[in-house]
């Protein structure tokens, strides 16, 4: 098929990604080795826009840096972690398009405070081992509720016609106090079941009950404890278009309570 000159590409998936202990940055496992082949099977990007767990403000904002620094936010991991570099670049032109087409929240620029934290470069580094798509992060207000999350995936769904991967990176179930260090660590019988509905909601584009009833339950309580894992998902959710098929890419549970599920919408099947 010839493709035309213009502007116009066709529409990007659009994926979320677990991305559970920064460990896995570094490790070889069938996590790791499905982002592998997901990077490998996705049309290639010309600007990745990442949501991640670990950028959390007061306000919206994007990097607007032409070289974001890897940032290791979290300790006592093995220097080999630290000394992991993601050095993508980032783009003025992609964060001033996210700015300028965004009424409202206002979105700031942000020059110098962020960069890429761990929630992107833990995974982007074994989609796109070697960074040549800039990276832009859009961050979570976590003062908003769930519903406003949810609207700014909607307002940010029209990139995805310009070539721009939106990720949104997190965990369903996330529960740092329920870990467990054993290798042997099966998941909680909650967070099974809440990782089971999530994915049953999904299935049945019940977009509104994974939007506004997913502390309805004991599960769902002990499985978000906090929002910034789950939010993730949410603009994922509002980016979706009813052409898009859902897939989901892996499924499993690290330390208990962090569900690994990770999944995309995309209007065509990839290759
Ligand atoms: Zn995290």
């Amino acid at each position: 098929m010839k493709k035309n000159n213009s502007e116009q590409t066709a529409r990007m998936p659009i994926l979320f990604l677990g991305h559970g202990n920064p460990m896995n940055a570094i490790a070889h496992n069938d996590f790791t080795k499905k982002l592998s082949s997901l990077g490998r099977a996705l049309p290639t990007p010309k600007y990745i826009l990442c949501i991640s767990a670990h950028w959390m403000t007061k306000g919206t904002w994007v990097t607007h840096m032409l070289e974001p620094k890897t940032i290791h936010d979290f300790y006592g991991f093995p220097q080999e972690l630290f000394d992991v570099r993601y050095p993508a670049k980032g783009s003025i032109d992609l964060a001033e398009i996210v700015q300028q087409q965004i009424d409202e929240p206002q979105i700031g620029l942000d020059d110098n405070l962020w960069g890429l934290d761990h929630g992107t470069w833990s995974v982007l580094k074994h989609l796109y081992p070697e960074a040549q798509i800039p990276v832009v992060q859009l961050s979570i207000d976590i003062s908003k509720p769930p519903q406003f999350h949810f609207e700014l995936g909607k307002k940010i769904a029209s990139l995805r016609n310009h070539g721009v991967l939106i990720v949104g990176s997190g965990n369903i179930v996330h529960n740092l106090s329920a870990i467990s260090w054993e290798d042997t660590a099966q998941p909680h019988p909650w967070a099974i079941e809440f990782d089971e509905w999530v994915k049953r909601e999904l299935l049945a584009r019940n977009f509104a009950a994974l939007t506004k009833d997913y502390l309805n339950s004991e599960a769902g309580r002990l499985s978000v404890p906090t929002p910034d894992h789950y939010y993730p998902l949410l603009y994922i959710l509002g980016a979706v278009t009813k052409n898009d098929a859902l897939h989901f890419d892996h499924e499993g549970f690290q330390n208990g309570s962090i569900s690994m599920r990770c999944l995309h919408f995309a209007s065509q099947a990839l290759t």
